[in-house]
């Protein structure tokens, strides 16, 4: 067609300017033909398609990115909607995988969309990582920014570390030839319960969506050779104060990875021991099975470890023992050692501290209900608007 008019142009050119799709952000000067090519032959690996993941994925997808790897292991809660937004009520219980690929699939049939129905653990970390040329990291938890850290550096794999608290987040660029990585900022993990999670402390929607951008915005600078070349730029987000800041971390001499006598040279075998976390020993109920167990008359206890403020703002009818005092006070449940204890606190930190204590101290058949207090909330909500809910 070009050349009956007697001109030429190359094919990559004429293609993408026969696509109206990315006219804006091609006529950038930052961006222009040459960049859209680059957006368009890269990859790109998502943790997550929560809160982070959701904005991330979006604005990733429609900017064009060649190939999309999806990490997700997860089905859709009634709790997820206010904040991840490729999500719908109806597809509550759902894979959130399957329904972000079919989603993003129509947002831009362009980008290829690989998703993994499984978790970034050690077993996968670095067949995923090494697939791409670039992490993206949209989990909720210190275990995994620490894997996704160690096995990146490891690979010599770039990668974007993000995270969000209530109206708060950070973004920054991790991993490249003599940067900083994430244990070279964060040398160790925080103490368990000291920093909490969304599920714990909550979350503003918007801004879950603000930091997800961001961090699209940092893949997208990256691609495009627009980033400090060394990366360790933090910008550091305030929405309730309406502020940003920014940091410029160097890579840490004494880093036990990156640094100049490293002792990592492979993964860790427990990433949720290193940060402190107890393994989940106690069997496992959902708030949906508990609610089978009333249904069929099975008996158990249920005990209750947290706060007497947070008793008295809502329950479950348990029996109440906050978890620091739990202890002292076994000599209350000695009666229940060889039935069956279901306990729970607030989002599940706690009660697995707790059912680890109970099963030490020889109770037999103890349970933990997976997601506590909020999760049981959420289902019973879920059932009563929607007549489903999370398995
Ligand atoms: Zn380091």
């Amino acid at each position: 067609r070009f050349s009956d008019r007697g001109f030429f142009l190359n094919p990559i050119i004429t293609s993408v300017f026969t696509s109206e799709r990315y006219q804006r952000q091609i006529i950038m000067p930052e961006v222009g033909v040459e960049g859209q090519e680059k957006i368009r032959s890269s990859t790109v690996l998502v943790i997550g398609a929560g809160g982070l993941g959701g904005s991330i994925l979006q604005y990733l997808v429609a900017a064009g990115v060649g190939k999309i790897g999806l990490v997700e292991a997860d089905v859709v809660e009634g709790s997820n909607l206010h904040r991840q937004i490729l999500f719908t009520h109806q597809d509550i219980g759902q894979s959130k995988g399957a329904i972000a690929k079919a989603v993003l699939n129509r947002l831009n049939p362009d980008v290829e969309i690989q998703h993994y129905n499984e978790r970034f653990s050690i077993k996968n970390a670095y067949t995923l990582v090494q697939s791409y040329d670039i992490v993206v990291d949209g989990s909720d938890n210190f275990p995994t920014r620490y894997l996704v850290n160690d096995a990146c550096v490891l690979l010599g794999k770039p990668f974007i570390s993000g995270a969000v608290h209530r109206f708060e987040g950070q973004v920054v660029l991790l991993g490249l030839p003599d940067g900083p990585c994430y244990r070279c900022l964060y040398p160790k993990p925080p103490t368990p319960g000291l920093v909490a999670n969304c599920a714990e402390e909550g979350v503003l929607g918007a801004v879950a969506g603000v930091i997800g951008g961001l961090m699209a915005t940092e893949t997208l600078r990256f691609l495009l050779g627009l980033h400090a070349p060394k990366g360790g730029e933090l910008l550091q987000v305030d929405l309730k104060t309406f502020r940003f800041a920014k940091f410029v971390f160097s890579k840490n001499t004494a880093c036990l990875l990156c640094g100049e006598a490293p002792e990592i040279f492979d993964l860790l075998e427990n990433y949720e021991a290193f940060c402190g976390i107890p393994e989940q020993i106690a069997k496992v109920v959902t708030p949906a099975e508990l609610h089978d167990w009333k249904i069929e008359g099975i008996d158990y206890f249920m005990l209750d470890v947290r706060e007497p403020e947070e008793y008295a703002a809502g329950n479950m009818g348990g029996h109440l023992i906050p978890s620091g005092q739990l202890t002292n006070r076994l000599d209350e449940l000695m009666q229940y050692r060889n039935k069956r204890v279901v306990v729970h606190c607030k989002s599940g930190g706690r009660s697995r501290e707790a059912t680890k204590l109970l099963l030490d101290a020889g109770f037999t058949d103890v349970w933990d209900i997976k997601g506590g207090f909020l999760a049981y909330l959420a289902f019973y909500h879920a059932l009563d608007a929607f007549g489903k809910s999370t398995p």
